[in-house]
């Protein structure tokens, strides 16, 4: 007798997006989360997350990133509050930087609609880029933008459950054991018999299932304050971008964002982890407070990436992602196991796939064909 056919293990953003597909395609679902969702403990906190559909990731995520865009719609309409925002976004750097280069590569394979701007340009358009040296371009695309993640998450888990799924927030899931028939999931409550599970769980994702080649990274995000002439910092005059540097370090970031939220009036900043600066961490078990180390190396490049505000932050938070050895995602069956599916590896760029990825997961738990290749996400592709 099953508990239910499977469980969601981490309602974050991939969970809680699996859940919400799996339940209003009638499949007898249960998710189950440690915290309450929309919490800011995992990889989904802070406010904001960038949407665009120029991977520089991954060319094969275009298609990805297309039917999520579809899909963050359809989870918008029936959550009935905004959710995405399209502002447009921006990226940014020398031509041959990986940026810039990522940005183009994806963008001629699926023919993306991005305008092209050269400094001058931009500098016109966006006089907040206004330092920008000569030899540096921008992509504009303008239905990139910004998704709500605290606010998503809760939406979708809410409505996986209005659909018939069953939902356990703070309960933390202590064991997944595959058995002959399917899998058993221990909380310490009761353990589910399902037949298939299904691990979402983030940072915690080694934690839960053996030998996947991931590791969880520790990463600040930080909020800064204009030094004056607030108008110049808004949304609409520095949309989400990613800039690379010409040292190679890489700012993303936004302007103050036009609706109410818990960094009012603060442009957020941070930095990628493109030389892997920041620290693996054990995530039951590391460091949320900040210090100044947090922030010295963005604070030493604000002069140049975003002049005008305070070079210290006003607000600094820690987030945690999780890394592969090739910064491509993990999803599927491992070892082509019929009772489990794990979809994981973010790579700090996992949020705006979030939806693709819950239908992309239901797929794999319902036995149909994927809708397009994502075969360089298998997660048995180390060998
Ligand atoms: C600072 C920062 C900025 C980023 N910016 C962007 C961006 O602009 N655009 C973008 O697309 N992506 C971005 N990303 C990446 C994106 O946020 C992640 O890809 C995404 O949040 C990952 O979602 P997830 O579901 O894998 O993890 P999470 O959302 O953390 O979900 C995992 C869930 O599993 C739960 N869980 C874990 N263990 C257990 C257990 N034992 N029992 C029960 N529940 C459990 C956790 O509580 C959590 O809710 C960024 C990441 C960071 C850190």
């Amino acid at each position: 007798m099953f508990d239910a056919d499977v469980a969601v293990v981490g309602l974050g953003a991939w969970g809680s997006c699996a859940l919400w597909t799996l339940a209003r395609r009638g499949v007898r679902a249960v998710g189950i989360e440690r915290f309450t969702p929309g919490h800011s403990m995992g990889s989904s906190g802070g406010t904001s997350r960038m949407f665009r559909t120029a991977c520089l990731e991954h060319p094969g995520l275009v298609p990805l990133a297309r039917r999520s865009l579809e899909l963050w719609h359809e989870l918008q309409s029936s959550a009935g509050q905004p959710l995405i925002d399209s502002s447009g976004g921006l990226l940014i750097g020398p031509r041959d930087g990986h940026i810039i280069a990522g940005t183009l590569a994806a963008s001629r394979v699926h023919d993306l609609p991005v305008q092209m701007w050269d400094s001058g340009d931009l500098r016109n358009r966006m006089p907040v880029h206004a330092g920008l040296p000569d030899h540096h371009i921008g992509v504009w695309e303008q239905g990139a933008g910004l998704i709500r993640p605290e606010r998503a998450i809760a939406a979708a888990v809410r409505i996986a459950e209005a659909a018939g799924a069953r939902v356990f927030t703070d309960t933390k899931v202590t064991g997944v054991e595959l058995v002959t028939d399917g899998a058993v999931v221990s909380t310490p409550v009761r353990d589910l018999r399902v037949r298939q599970v299904v691990v979402t769980a983030g940072g915690w994702l080694g934690s839960l299932v053996d030998e996947l080649p991931v590791e969880t990274v520790r990463m600040p995000m930080t909020w800064f304050e204009p030094m004056a002439d607030r108008e110049r910092f808004v949304l609409d005059r520095l949309p989400v971008f990613m800039r690379q540097l010409d040292d190679g370090v890489c700012v993303w970031g936004h302007g103050i964002l036009p609706w109410n939220n818990a960094h009012a009036g603060l442009v957020k900043l941070g930095l990628e982890d493109s030389d892997g600066r920041f620290p693996v961490i054990d995530p039951e078990a590391f460091d949320r407070s900040v210090s100044p180390e947090d922030w010295d190396l963005l604070v030493g490049r604000l002069r140049t990436a975003v002049p005008g505000v305070r070079e210290v932050p006003a607000r600094v938070s820690v987030c945690m992602y999780t890394r592969t050895p090739d910064n491509q995602f993990l999803l599927g069956r491992p070892r082509r196991d019929p009772r489990l599916v794990i979809a994981g590896g973010c790579n700090n760029h996992g949020f705006k796939h979030a939806t693709g990825v819950g239908e992309a997961v239901a797929d794999l738990v319902m036995g149909r064909p994927p809708s397009y290749d994502l075969a360089f996400c298998d997660p048995d592709r180390f060998g």
